[in-house]
């Protein structure tokens, strides 16, 4: 892999990103990213620590307060955004590689989906930065009211390692189209991409300290949460860190948070669906980067009249499915993240068994290299049980049996998550009924897991707070000043 990016003319970026600049981290702490395809390490990484995480901080204030960022027109923010997404095309392959080898996602899915949309992320927020409207707003008496738009301040944004250079632009992009500085964490097991995108940020012509990548490990995200001149986080990750983000950030003052965290989605198959595409959304819900999606339809609920042919078809797809080397582009299926990951998700599976759940497909580790699970389904599965109740973050699909649709929207419903659901069906009529009953950010109606840097993207209960993408997520970074004018000369 290394010989790839030599070939790529690529220099590893290891160190911190702090004010434009590259340094060691104070400890002089260092951690290793491991390629979760051959378990080899790929680099020595710096690992951020308090100490840094205040001189980043630090760095971000005074890039906000020097207003060399906010002050900015609109219009010149977003030329910035652009340059960057036209940066980001340029080492287009650099990216790529860099990504496969160190998160284990098959080469194809990041040149067909996360890199385009990272760079449709950068350019969407480009245009949007010229277009933050205040309000006018008539009011009683001599008076004139609007509001205005500033940007929240210094952001922290705290990344987990499944979208990586997605979830960095899912953040930064909107943050810096507000005119925010940031300081970005990303996940200790996937640092690569985003330190590589400081490389760009330089070369774009951001000026120093508007963002900060510090590559390392919880205790610097919670030094982010804890940091009093940080006035709003963004945090992707479990709902448990989650939980514990949105405490701290209300323990050194009140800062502004946005939660993306965990999810349980519900996939509701009729049996007046199309079943070819049933099949493959339900497959792509499930199986899809491996399963280690926030909104993995992990909970496919079958109608009884097609439950058999529905699993048949379902297994048959799963078996085709092509599991190997995440660099060679025909691979549809590589590793999970980590060793951690892997051994996580080969213990719900044992759990489905000894809870009676009927496995009907794969439930072990593939190859003895490599932190690669098989593709799993499991059949009459039943909601009490822990493979239907709990986020398992990987390939493993449990099917559950259905009969009548008040019942399984109350079914689908009662879980503590709502991030994501998807529909199957043909009728309109039931359509709309489980769309409407469903309490979920997101419901897919024929399609499943469909994100789009224009729509926004979020959860109900404990799957987050907030919107992503969309003018939802730019929202996230700016504060509505209200300026009322008393007129006066105007008598009215
Ligand atoms: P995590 O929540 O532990 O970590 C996510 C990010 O938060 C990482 O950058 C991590 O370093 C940081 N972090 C950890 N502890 C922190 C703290 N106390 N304060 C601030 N930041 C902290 O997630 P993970 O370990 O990467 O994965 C664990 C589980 O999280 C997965 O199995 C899955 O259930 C879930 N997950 C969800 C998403 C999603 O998109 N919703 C993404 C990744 C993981």
């Amino acid at each position: 892999m290394v010989s790839i990016l030599k070939r790529l003319n690529s220099t590893l970026r290891t160190q911190l990103f702090i004010n434009n600049q590259w340094v060691n981290s104070k400890s002089q702490q260092t951690f290793k990213t491991i390629n979760p395809a051959t378990e080899e390490v790929i680099a020595e990484v710096q690992q951020a620590n308090e100490e840094d995480v205040d001189i980043a901080v630090k760095a971000a204030r005074k890039a906000l307060e020097k207003g060399v960022w906010s002050r900015l027109s609109g219009r010149e923010r977003g030329e910035l955004l652009y340059s960057l997404s036209k940066l980001i095309s340029a080492n287009f392959e650099e990216l790529a590689a860099l990504e496969v080898m160190d998160s284990g996602k098959p080469i194809s899915d990041i040149r067909n989906g996360d890199l385009p949309f990272t760079i449709d992320t950068y350019k969407y927020n480009a245009g949007l930065a010229n277009n933050i409207k205040g309000k006018s707003i008539p009011i009683s008496g001599p008076f004139t009211c609007y509001t205005r738009y500033e940007p929240v301040g210094v952001c922290a944004q705290i990344i987990p390692w499944n979208y990586p250079i997605l979830m960095q632009a899912w953040k930064m992009a909107p943050a810096l189209a507000a005119g925010c500085t940031l300081i970005l964490k990303p996940a200790e097991q996937t640092p690569l991409s985003a330190l590589k995108l400081g490389e760009l940020i330089i070369k774009a012509g951001f000026p120093p300290g508007v963002v900060n990548i510090l590559p390392g490990f919880g205790d610097a995200g919670k030094a982010l949460t804890l940091h009093p001149e940080v006035d709003k986080i963004a945090f992707t990750g479990s709902t448990e860190v989650g939980l514990e983000v949105q405490k701290n950030a209300g323990t050194n003052g009140l800062k502004r948070v946005t939660l993306e965290c965990g999810g349980k989605s519900p996939h509701i198959i009729f049996d007046d669906c199309d079943l070819e595409n049933a099949v493959s959304c339900a497959h792509f819900g499930a199986f899809g980067n491996m399963g280690q999606n926030c909104v993995a339809g992990s909970r496919v609920y079958v109608h009884s009249k097609i439950y058999k042919k529905f699993i048949d078809k379902t297994i048959e797809a799963a078996k085709a499915r092509k599991i190997g080397d995440p660099m060679d582009p025909e691979t549809q299926h590589g590793p999970q993240v980590d060793k951690a990951q892997m051994e996580k998700i080969l213990g719900y599976i044992e759990k489905g068994k000894s809870e009676g759940a009927k496995l009907v497909l794969g439930g072990n580790r593939w190859g003895d290299k490599g932190y690669f699970v098989e593709p799993t389904i499991f059949i009459d599965v039943k909601d009490k049980m822990t493979i239907a109740k709990e986020e398992i973050f990987g390939p493993v699909m449990s099917i559950l049996k259905f009969k009548d649709i008040d019942d399984v929207i109350e079914r689908a419903n009662n879980s503590p998550y709502g991030l994501g659901a998807g529909v199957q069906t043909q009728d309109i009529d039931k359509a709309l009924k489980v769309t409407n009953g469903i309490r979920t950010g997101s419901v897919y109606v024929n399609c499943y897991d469909l994100e789009i840097e224009n729509v926004p993207f979020g959860g109900y209960k404990q799957s987050g707070v907030g919107r992503e993408l969309g003018e939802e997520g730019l929202y996230n970074y700016l504060e509505a000043k209200t300026v009322l004018l008393k007129n006066v000369n105007e008598m009215i």
